[in-house]
């Protein structure tokens, strides 16, 4: 079995962190670490875009003509095509120049903003990649802890979202992953988010 952690976050919702291909989520809506262009790119883009075929491919074309330059830390969706989520919620991360253009609050916004646009979805699962983790070059460790405490802080009050799943694709990424989760849990008891299972 992959690797799967599960964390519970205040009274009703959880934060689960696997090693896997977001492309395979069966959540209501997974999120894509977009370029400002929206039509597609290299990374978890492009392997969204071949695993969601032609109808997908023409709803981008339209947000590329609304929305295109995105900016970094927002968000827009569109349907999930022929991938097992309803929807994509394409959000677009910063690149990292050292950390003092404002990248860890604009990595934030991309969490809150897309955990905001899937509430206007009304989605009650949604799955994150590490996102600016790649091509962006956020160092891992650094977004991860950005990653699970903007997650937590938004599932510690009732919402109608119950699951947010963190789907690291490598296993350094699932790692720092979840030493940031455990440093919240050790470090943060307001936030309220406890382990719950772990399976290897
Ligand atoms: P960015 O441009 O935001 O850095 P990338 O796609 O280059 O986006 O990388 C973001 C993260 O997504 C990286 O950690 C990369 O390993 C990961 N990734 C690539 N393909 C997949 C996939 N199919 N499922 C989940 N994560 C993926």
């Amino acid at each position: 079995m992959t690797d799967h952690m599960r964390f519970r976050v205040g009274d009703q919702a959880a934060l689960e962190l696997v090693q896997g291909d977001i492309t395979q989520e069966t959540s209501d809506a997974i999120v894509n670490a977009a370029n400002s262009s929206l039509l597609g790119g290299g990374g978890v883009d492009g392997a969204i875009h071949k695993a969601a075929g032609a109808k997908f491919a023409a709803e981008c074309r339209k947000l590329h003509e609304q929305h295109s330059p995105l900016a970094p830390g927002h968000a827009v969706s569109s349907s999930g095509g022929d991938l097992p989520a309803r929807f994509v919620i394409h959000t677009v991360g910063p690149v990292w120049h050292g950390g003092d253009r404002n990248e860890p609050q604009i990595l934030e916004s991309c969490y809150c903003n897309s955990m905001a646009e899937a509430e206007r979805l009304k989605c009650t699962s949604v799955s994150f990649p590490a996102i600016s983790t790649g091509v962006f070059g956020y160092p891992v460790p650094q977004a991860a802890s950005i990653a699970v405490r903007a997650i937590a802080d938004l599932l510690r009050s009732p919402r109608r979202i119950i699951l947010v799943r963190l789907v690291l694709f490598s296993e350094d990424a699932y790692n720092a992953n979840v030493h940031a989760a455990n440093e919240l849990v050790r470090s943060a008891p307001h936030f309220k988010i406890t382990p719950e299972t772990v399976h290897s």
